[in-house]
């Protein structure tokens, strides 16, 4: 049954949408119908921030206990839905559903609560010399999220935003949107102030820069494409209101000669893969010694082979399909456009069989003998594509991985953690994993480069939210 949202949730209360325009969602396992969502206009979108302004300075003077107790009723809510949240986002992402529970609807619930209590436990004052530092709220926060971890995106700035003691207007991904309406409800229900939290859906050049060109709008926090962050810089310039922008990636995973090659690629197929490639710090560029390149595609082929994609709900496989038909076609143009430029194709291609023909799914694919400088190397694919870079020295690998426009994560494998450490310290990204390590929920996470400004998660992400006032003394 398609699910019909026709409402935005605004001051505290659902509002009709004011035009009759819908947008429609998919459910990508199977190209059907999902959900139709209502088209914000700028109207709605500014009677958002000025609710969100109105709301602002009762909110910021709540006790951070107070607000860590409402975040932890929200965390809690959404672990009662959890089920229900990682189906929705299995039918709008694709993402299979057992790795859903986990990822999609399992990090949001974490973060709210981890806010709840670093609101509590914040240190909010300090002196320093003859100065009392106070850190204060930001104050209303524009909220732009992307469609392919949307509640995990929502939560890192929406959880953080409200323990700081800003106020939001949310612009969820028209993508990927039902998950920001569950919260939404949930927010309702717990009670939060009418005006602290608003949602308005709708496409980005009309909502999006709508509430980035408020005036009462203090800070934008935008995830999503480097072509959007850059518009959306650009609006925000002319009051000079603090962005910070989560953009894309290109990662590298540096696999040095003396490293374990099978572990290696193994664990590289599975970085690249994952969200069938759609996860902004996939790591899509394996960099590995020419001498062993032979072995590293005999392994990475038969991995990928794990990740032949299936339905997301009904399927057993890691991977599920791509979230759309635009993306489906970006990603095969692509495809085609590695095989033009002369790299090496060892696994997957462009055609799927016949029993993936409904939903938009590609298969596993790998190239090999890429250049770094081929369009597949530079260009973020959002799609299961990996590119095999080889090399001839350490030097060489640790150019190739910094020769990118984005500097967002990446990944080093050597015999001992001291040596790929001191690889990573040469890498210019803002996450990098070291023979595998773990995606870790409360480290800064955020990018060099063209791949954004500012930190998201644990302590640094709350932070972006808050100005420091220094107040002199004698
Ligand atoms: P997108 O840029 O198309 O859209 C992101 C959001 O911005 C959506 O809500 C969209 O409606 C809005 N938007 C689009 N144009 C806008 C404009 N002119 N003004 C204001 N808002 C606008 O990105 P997407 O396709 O939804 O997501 C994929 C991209 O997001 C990839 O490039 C990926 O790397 C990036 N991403 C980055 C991170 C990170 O943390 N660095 C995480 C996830 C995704």
């Amino acid at each position: 049954m398609t699910i019909v949202r026709d409402s935005f949730y605004i001051n505290g209360q659902w509002v009709k949408a004011s035009s009759k325009e819908t947008l429609v969602v998919t459910t990508s396992g199977t190209g059907e119908l999902y959900a139709t969502i209502p088209a914000g206009t700028v109207e709605e979108a500014n009677s958002a921030v000025d609710a969100a302004a109105a709301a602002f300075t009762s909110w910021a003077n709540t006790s951070p206990k107070e607000r860590g107790e409402l975040l932890t009723r929200i965390s809690e809510k959404l672990a009662e839905r959890g089920d229900e949240i990682a189906l929705c986002i299995a039918n709008e992402v694709g993402m299979p559903l057992m790795l859903a529970k986990g990822i999609q609807a399992g990090l949001p619930t974490f973060t709210f609560a981890d806010n709840a209590q670093r609101a509590s436990e914040f240190v909010w004052e300090e002196e320093v010399g003859t100065s009392t530092l106070v850190r204060e709220p930001v104050g209303v926060v524009a909220a732009i999220t992307p469609w392919n971890y949307p509640l995990h995106q929502i939560a890192n700035k929406v959880a953080a935003a409200l323990a700081a003691g800003c106020t939001v207007v949310l612009k969820p991904s028209e993508v990927a949107p039902i998950n920001a309406f569950i919260l939404a409800d949930i927010i309702h229900e717990v009670g939060l102030p009418k005006g602290v939290f608003n949602l308005v859906t709708g496409v980005g050049p009309v909502v999006g820069e709508a509430i980035v060109a408020h005036p009462k709008t203090d800070m934008v926090s935008f995830t999503g494409s480097t072509r959007a962050g850059k518009r959306v810089m650009e609006i925000a310039a002319q009051m000079v209101k603090r962005v910070s922008l989560e953009l894309g990636g290109k990662s590298a995973n540096v696999i040095l000669e003396d490293a374990d090659i099978a572990k290696a690629v193994a664990d590289g197929i599975g970085k690249a893969y994952l969200n069938s490639g759609q996860t902004c710090s996939a790591l899509t560029r394996m960099v590995v010694p020419r001498s062993k390149l032979k072995e590293v595609e005999d392994v990475a082929v038969a991995t990928a082979a794990a990740f032949t994609p299936a339905d997301p709900i009904t399927g057993a496989s890691f991977c599920g399909p791509l979230i759309s038909a635009v993306q489906q076609q970006r990603v095969r143009d692509y495809i085609n456009k590695g095989i033009d430029e002369g790299a090496r194709l060892i696994c997957g291609g462009t055609d799927v069989p016949e029993e993936l023909s409904k939903g938009f799914y590609v298969m596993p694919t790998i190239f090999s003998d890429v250049k770094n400088s081929m369009t597949i190397a530079q260009e973020e694919i959002f799609g299961p594509v990996l590119s095999i870079i080889p090399y001839d020295t350490e030097e060489e690998a640790i150019a190739i991985a910094n020769d990118s426009l984005y500097g967002l994560a990446g990944g080093v494998w050597a015999a001992t953690d001291e040596k790929a450490f001191e690889v990573a310290r040469k890498i210019r990204t803002g996450q990098v994993e070291i023979n595998g390590g773990a995606f870790n929920i409360v480290a800064p996470f955020g990018g060099y480069k063209q791949s954004g400004i500012g930190r998201e998660l644990g302590k640094y992400g709350f932070e972006e939210f808050l100005e420091v006032k220094a107040v002199q003394h004698n």
